[in-house]
């Protein structure tokens, strides 16, 4: 089964709420500074975004939160291939 990495540029969010408004699953607004978090998520030090790696079955609604989020910060590669995804 495919597995997909999303990254996600916290530092760039706005605090729109798009994402927790279409996948509450996996995205909740920080209470402290209003920014989102993605769940599970954690910061790689390299490229200073967070990752997650996702299966297959969390792909849709990870997509639509991609889509949503108005200034763009989410993507999705395929984990294995490094294919961008969204
Ligand atoms: S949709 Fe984008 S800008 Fe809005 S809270 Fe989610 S990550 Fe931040």
């Amino acid at each position: 089964m495919t597995k997909y990495k999303v990254t996600y540029d916290r530092d760039g969010c706005i605090s729109a709420a798009a994402c927790v408004a279409v996948n509450a699953k996996w995205w909740v607004l920080d209470a402290a500074d209003g920014r989102a978090n993605l769940l599970n998520a954690e910061k790689n030090p390299e490229t200073g975004l967070f990752e997650v790696i996702i299966g297959e079955g969390e792909l849709a609604a990870m997509k639509a939160a991609a889509e949503v989020c108005p200034v763009l910060i989410i993507h999705i590669y395929n984990a294995e291939t490094g294919e961008q995804v969204f």
